[in-house]
């Protein structure tokens, strides 16, 4: 990013070389994504982030096609999509939201059954951000094409992790994020399969061949693009290893501390994420004191923490409110160490039992969904 926040500071649009030279780098990073996702870089578009390309899939096909006017997507979908169901919904759309049973998983043949003549666009997550499942977007994207209904796919949470190819998934439109993979926040990529009817979110100027108006992001798309190398030089080994902690991990949890439980199919699912319960124990309380240690988790996805809602996707998988208020998901990543999972697990059953030991009728109460104020505050 530096030489483009520094000496590099021209706008591409310009005559002169000083911006000329800039489209270079753009096309550069647009081939890294494409090279990511095995399209071709002319099916790569920029955008401001994984929100405004899930906004800019679904409206577009949308708009495309005035005649159809029902959305299909699913109960768990991250808030950029579940939100922009809720306003197409108010503005007349019908949108069916799929639901899920309680390891996570969608069925097929429900899937089938939704579909119909009117039906603008499918929107399914590949993998979701809270539990790391993983739908069949492939078999997915088969009866849409089989259909003629356009399929987009929220895949942000997926470089790295798993292997993408846009021509073996068969989906029209993918969704990414650049800091979902140790890239910059505030750039977002969409791909566009070729001959894929599109109609453009942002208008204005010729940027992006006219499909996302706006002076680009040089040095966000510099970043985006060498985040993108990286996360293709990341191999099935590498993978592995990142499930194995991860599943050594969790089995030390369920193991140790009684009460326990991993949300979600074991498998597929992500190499890195782990969602876990713990009965009794709010688990805001257990992220403050977790926070303390210097350990970062998370309840529910990171957009809505500091909502006292249970998190959607919890509750679309049958868990009532008070067992999704006692749930964590931990991410790992390539960088997380042996260490750093024996640190955690040297304070977890112990913050755990604490929690559990301290509980009070007003904590009690609020775990049962009754607001009241934190009832434990770290020392
Ligand atoms: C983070 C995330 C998004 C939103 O991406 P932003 O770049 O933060 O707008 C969308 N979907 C999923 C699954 C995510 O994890």
């Amino acid at each position: 990013m530096l030489p483009y926040l520094t000496e590099e500071w021209g706008n591409p649009s310009s005559p002169y070389r000083l911006g000329k030279r800039l489209v270079e780098p753009i096309e550069a990073a647009r081939e890294s994504i494409a090279a990511l996702v095995g399209a071709d870089s002319s099916e790569i578009v920029f955008t401001s982030c994984g929100t405004e390309s899930i906004n800019t899939a679904i409206t577009s096909c949308l708009y495309t096609q005035p005649s159809k006017r029902h959305v299909v997507t699913t109960a768990v979908e991250h808030s950029a999509t579940m939100k922009s169901c809720a306003a197409l919904e108010r503005r007349g759309y019908e949108v069916t939201y799929l639901p899920v049973n309680r390891a996570g998983a969608l069925d097929l043949r429900a899937v089938e059954r939704v579909l119909r003549p009117d039906t603008a666009v499918v929107s399914v997550m590949w993998a979701n951000n809270e539990t790391g499942v993983l739908f069949p977007i492939g078999e997915i994207a088969a009866l849409c094409r089989d259909r003629g209904i356009l399929i987009h796919t929220d895949a942000v949470q997926t470089p790295g992790k798993v292997v993408i190819n846009v021509g073996e998934l068969g989906v029209d439109l993918l969704s990414l994020s650049a800091h979902k993979l140790h890239g910059p926040k505030g750039i977002g990529s969409l791909y566009v399969r070729k001959g894929t009817p599109f109609w453009p979110l942002i208008i204005g100027g010729h940027q992006e061949e006219g499909n996302r108006g706006g002076t680009e992001n040089v040095p966000y798309i510099a970043a985006f693009g060498r985040a993108a190398e990286l996360a293709r030089a990341i191999g099935p080994q590498d993978r592995q290893a990142l499930a194995a902690r991860r599943d050594s991990f969790e089995a030390e949890v369920l193991a140790r501390i009684p009460g326990s439980s991993r949300n979600g199919a074991k498998e597929p699912r992500l190499p890195n994420t782990s969602s876990l319960s713990f009965a009794g124990v709010d688990a805001e309380a257990l992220l403050l004191l977790l926070d303390q240690l210097g350990i970062c988790a998370s309840s529910g996805s990171a957009c809505t923490t500091g909502s006292m809602a249970p998190s959607h996707v919890l509750t679309a998988m049958g868990l009532n409110p008070t067992e999704a208020r006692g749930t964590i998901r931990f991410s790992l990543d390539y960088e997380t160490t042996g260490e750093d999972v024996a640190y955690l697990m040297s304070h977890l059953p112990r913050l755990v039992g604490e929690l559990r030991a301290a509980a009070s009728p007003r904590a009690i109460a609020r775990m049962a969904g009754t607001r009241s104020e934190l009832a434990v505050q770290p020392a």
